[in-house]
This record gives structure tokens, sequence and C-alpha cells, in this order.
């Protein structure tokens, strides 16, 4: 036998002990079981098949979408001493020639590739002459029409099972409610496999919602405020507002790329490389900016417009502090967000049954931006998980006032039939408050039993009623008819059926406050981890230096040669031999041989001086 998992994690990975589930998912790959893994973005799904494939004998073949994602793990598994290799499309014929060579001369542990090299007939006849320990299938979801990157490449990987039975396969994935999961599981073919569904929580994360009343300034004040000079995503629903957010960023004096699908491929190509290798910038982006951002230390995602539904959002927000530091997830929205979301679904050409699936995900993250019970409860139970309201997310800290709506909402739907479901937000606000103008005396709406009927509220209390009657679908806004609002089957049934219904309160400024997580362990991380001197801000600029000298001989990002976390953990722990800068968390041997003298250096000098 090979040396153990554990063996490898500490002894390639310098990690001390496995996260969640790992361990267990790692025996079942090593025992030649079919894997099926669920678990969150930034949750640690790479080792489950690196470590697998660094205990098996045989070459471990990865099969991953995107070139920038392989590009990474290879450069960093390099640095860590695996024998690693990737055939793709940027890669020289004779480099190709090289690797296969190795292949054959069981030289490689592992190979990432993408899907549709590794089903050319040639590729996989060539396989079928060396051993192979295992597959592994990333971003897994890509096979599944029904989630957001579905790839039909994807699809033929249920080939393997019968061209390589004896071979396990495991497919990971961050992504996938239940008719997702079962997709994959069958067109994967992995029926006979164990799934692992784990822990879905990402503790770290504070989550906020709020409602957008000036969404750039709300974005700018956030980031000035908890993020200055900090590494961050910003989402927007359209290229266009990706280039006014970007442009207003870009005035205020902070550090912005911008990345869509409209832009030149090469430039793309550049922002995102930019963005993997530089700190303290910021990327303002659509979702194309996605998969395969395997940047740990982002600080926070902003989405200055509601997501697709409560995956991508849960994709998207996982983004932020992979390193495990503390890191936060804003969302912005309002009722346009809501109506164009709704128009995506109901103008795509996509069969009923689909658009019935995506109208209830759509409802169930409206649930989410309305709710006003812990958001992160509401998250895991969304991927059958679960956790005790969190105290990291804004309905914990600032508990949202509710109050009984039931009279208020019929006011509203009554108004919205007596004028025929045929204006927009702002009229309907001016006849239930009564407002005596010329429009509404055309009409002879100031006749109509509902004209005054809402004085108490003002102006905006009404927006927002009206705003939670749109997202619980009591109401619709009508894009062809001008932003004009109807009655939903669901509001005709509350009129009918007089139903009761709870209100958020109206609050004059959404506040995003960020308090740390009540949680012991990651307490006891923030404090242990927080830089707070400015003796170890020199130190820690010290060693950041030195990590990007190395990294651009090296031709890698920065973090791929050290995370943050692991500096950090140097300035904390002061260690004055080799070692015991071997204990350092993400500290290998491979980097101990090549990087530990030369940051003992660091800081010794820095000990020896100051
Ligand atoms: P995913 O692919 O699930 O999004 P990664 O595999 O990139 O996540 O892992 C996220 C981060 O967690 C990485 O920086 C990785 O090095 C770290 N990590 C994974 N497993 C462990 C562990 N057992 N102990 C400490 N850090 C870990
Ligand atoms: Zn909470």
């Amino acid at each position: 036998m090979n040396k153990s998992p554990l063996y490898i994690l500490k002894h390639v990975f310098g990690y001390d002990k496995f996260r969640g589930e790992q361990e267990a998912i790692i025996n079942n790959v090593i025992n030649g079981e079919n894997t099926f893994v669920l678990m969150p973005t930034g949750g640690g799904k790479s080792l489950c098949y690196q470590i697998p494939a660094l205990v098996l004998a045989g070459l471990a073949i990865i099969i991953s979408p995107l070139i920038a994602l392989m590009q990474d793990q290879v450069s960093a598994l390099r640095l860590s001493g695996v024998k690693v290799a990737t055939i793709n499309s940027n890669i020289s014929r004779k480099e190709v020639w090289q690797i296969k060579d190795a292949m054959k001369n069981n030289k490689l542990d592992l190979l990432y590739v993408a899907p549709e090299r590794l089903l050319m007939d040639e590729f996989l006849e060539l396989l079928s002459s060396v051993p192979i320990s295992l597959f592994a299938i990333d971003e897994a979801h890509c096979v599944s029409q029904w989630g957001h990157d579905f790839r039909p490449e994807y699809i033929e990987l249920g080939k393997l099972a019968d061209k390589f039975p004896k071979v396990p396969r495991i497919a990971l994935t961050a992504t996938a409610d239940t008719p997702t999961r079962k997709d994959i599981i069958q067109k994967l073919r992995l029926e006979n496999g164990k799934t692992f569904v784990a822990g879905f929580d990402r503790p770290n994360i504070n989550y906020a919602i709020a409602i957008a009343q000036n969404p750039k300034k709300q974005l700018l004040e956030f980031i000035k405020k908890h993020h200055n000079k900090e590494t961050g995503i910003v989402y927007c629903l359209s290229r266009k507002k990706t280039e006014e957010i970007t442009d207003y960023l870009k005035q205020e004096g902070l550090n912005v790329l911008m990345y869509h699908a409209g832009m030149e491929s090469d430039e793309r190509t550049r922002n995102l490389k930019r963005f993997l290798e530089e700190e303290n910038i910021i990327m303002v982006a659509t979702v194309a900016f996605g998969m395969g951002i395997d940047k740990p230390d982002v600080r926070f995602v902003v989405h200055v417009n509601i997501p697709k539904n409560i995956e991508s959002y849960y994709q998207e927000t996982g983004r932020a502090g992979r390193d495990g530091l503390p890191s936060n997830a804003v969302m912005f929205y309002g009722l346009g967000d809501i109506a164009i979301q709704r128009s995506f679904i109901e103008n795509s050409n996509a069969p009923e049954n689909q658009k019935r699936i995506e109208r209830q995900k759509l409802n169930y993250l409206l649930g989410l931006c309305e709710a006003t019970s812990c958001r992160r409860q509401i998250l895991l139970e969304y991927f059958g998980d679960r956790c005790e309201p969190c105290n990291n997310c804004d309905t914990c800290i600032n508990k949202p006032e509710t109050f009984d709506g039931t009279i208020i909402a019929q006011k509203a739907i009554s108004c919205v039939y007596r004028t025929n479901q045929m204006f927009g937000i702002m009229y309907l606000i001016d006849v239930l408050m009564g407002v005596d103008n010329q429009r509404i005396k055309n009409f002879r709406h100031d006749k109509i039993s509902v004209y005054a009927i809402g004085k108490e509220f003002s102006r905006q209390e009404w927006l927002n009623i009206f705003r939670q009657l749109v997202s619980r679908n009591l109401l619709m806004v009508d894009m062809i008819g001008h932003g004009a609002l109807k009655i939903t089957d669901r509001g005709m049934q509350f009129l009918k059926e007089k139903e009761t219904i709870e209100l958020g309160k109206y609050t004059k400024r959404a506040k995003i406050k960020n308090k740390a997580e009540n949680k012991q362990e990651i307490q006891d991380q923030i404090k242990l981890l927080k830089i707070e001197t400015q003796k170890e801000k020199d130190l820690l600029a010290l060693l950041k230096l030195k990590r990007l000298e190395i990294a651009k001989a090296q031709k890698v990002p920065p973090y791929v040669v050290f995370h943050d976390k692991t500096l950090v953990e140097m300035i904390k722990v002061k260690p004055m031999s080799i070692d015991e800068i071997s204990e350092i968390t993400g500290i290998g041997e491979a980097k101990i041989k090549r990087y530990g003298q030369v940051f003992l250096d660091v800081l010794l000098n820095y000990f020896n001086a100051n």
C-alpha cells in the first residue's frame, strides 16, 4: 500500500486535518467505488480526487471544462511537487507528445483534460493502454440541461462507464438541486455509486440583502467602509450595467476591471489573468465571469441586481472567502430586477415544464430576498442542509420588523383590479394616496372606491409593500404593458380566500452591517489571524513582496505560492527554524524545500531588526 490519505494531506498539501466529508469521500474513491460529491464552492472538492490520485497506482484523469481552471490547478500542484500535466488547446503539439510519452512511461500521477479531448477515439485508445487510477469529472453540473453551464460534450462522458468499467469515477459539483442532481447521476451513469452531500454552510461568509435605493452609491459606501483596498467581485445583470458600474468605480479611484461576454476574448483573458494575479482588485462582471475563479482571498461578492436563482447566487457568492477568512456577500435588488428575471423566463424558448421549474426557483430566491428570518437557514434548506440561526447574516444581526399586512395587501390588489390592471406602480400609489391630479381625474379614478384609502402610508412605504406583493407573486409587472401591474392567479386566490399576510416594515436606509460570526471556531480564527499592529502590517507587506517576486519568476499567481492565510500564520507563529515553519497550514514538503528558507530569512531578518 502507498502512503495514507492523511499522510499526503499533511506532507504534500500542508494541512492538518480533513474538512467535513473529505476523508469519507477519498476513502470511497480509493475503495474503487463511484462517487458523486455535492459540496459548496470553496468547500474543498479538489482534494477529494487529488489525494486518491496520489494514493492509488496509475494515472488519474481529471476532466474540467475550463482551461484557466486546469492551468491554475496544475501550477499549484506542481509547486507542491506533484507530477501533473494538462492537455488543452493552449498546449503545443510537441508538449502533447512529451505528455503522452510520460503517460506511457508511468511518469504522471494526474492529467487534466477537456472533455472534447478525452473523448477523441485516439485519446481513449491511448488511455486503454495505460493504467488509470480514476476519472474525476469536475463541474459535473455541466452535464445537465437543467443547470446553468450546460456543455453538450459532457453528456458523452457517460460512455466512460462502458469503456472503463473497473475504473472508479468521481463527479463533483457545487450546484445541484434535487432534479439536477438526479439528472447528473443518471447522465454520468453513477447510479451504483455513493452520493455525498457535504456541508453546504460557508460559515465565514456574512450574507446580507438590501433593497436597491441608489445601488451605485450603496455599493461604493459598502466597499469604502468594509473593504477598502481589498479584492472583490461585483455581479451585474447586463453588459450595460457592467460598463456603467465599472466607470463609476473607476471615477471614484478604485482599482477596477471589467468582464462580460461582449468583450473581445483577448481582453477578457487579460482581465481574468490580472484579477487572479493582482491584489486589491475589483472585478465588475456579468455571470460570464464564473467557473474556475479559485482566487482564495476574494473578500466580498456584491450583486447589484438580483441573480437568476439560489443556485447561481450561492455559487457566485461562494467565490468569496475560499481561504476561510471572514468575507461578505451582499445583494441589492429592486422591483425592476424581479420583472426582468420573470420576463427572461416567460420569453425564453424553453419547454413549459422547464419554465415552471424556473418560476419556482425564482420564487424561492425572492423568498430569500424578502425573508425576515435567518438567510443562511433558508439557503441551506434549499440544498437539503440545515443550521441554527447563524448570527452572521443581516436578518440575524438586525431582525427586520414585520406587521400584519392583510388589509393593506387587499387594498393594494383591489386598486390594481379597480383600475383594470393597466397602470404602473407610481400611478397606483397616487390613487391609493388620493393624489389630486389631472390624469387621475381624466380616468375618473378619483371616483372609485379605492381612491385615497391608503393615506396612512408614505410613498416609500407603498413602494415597499408593492415590491413585496410582486416578489410573493400576488402581483406581477407586465413588461410588455409598459410596467403595468397585473394580478396573478395567486393574487386572485389571496383575495378570494381572504388569506392573511405578514409583511416586512419599511426601513429608511438599508444598512449592511459586518459582524463577526459567533461560532467559536471561526471567532478564534478571526482573532488569531487578524493583522493589527503596524509591525505586523509591515512584515506582511514584506512577505507579500517576497511572494510576488517568486510568483513572477515562476509565472504563477501569488496565491499559488502561498495563500494570504499562510503568510499571516507565519507572522503569528513566529517560526525560528525550518521545522517550525513546516508546521504552518498550507506548507507541504515540496514548498518547504523550495521556499522554506527564503521566507524564514525574511522573518528572521525582520525579527532581528525590530
Ligand atoms: P472547491 O473546488 O470545492 O471550490 P477548493 O478545492 O478550491 O474548493 O478548496 C477551497 C480552499 O480550501 C482551497 O484554498 C484549499 O486549499 C482549501 N482546503 C481544502 N481542503 C482543506 C483542508 N482539509 N484543510 C485546509 N484547507 C483546505
Ligand atoms: Zn442568520
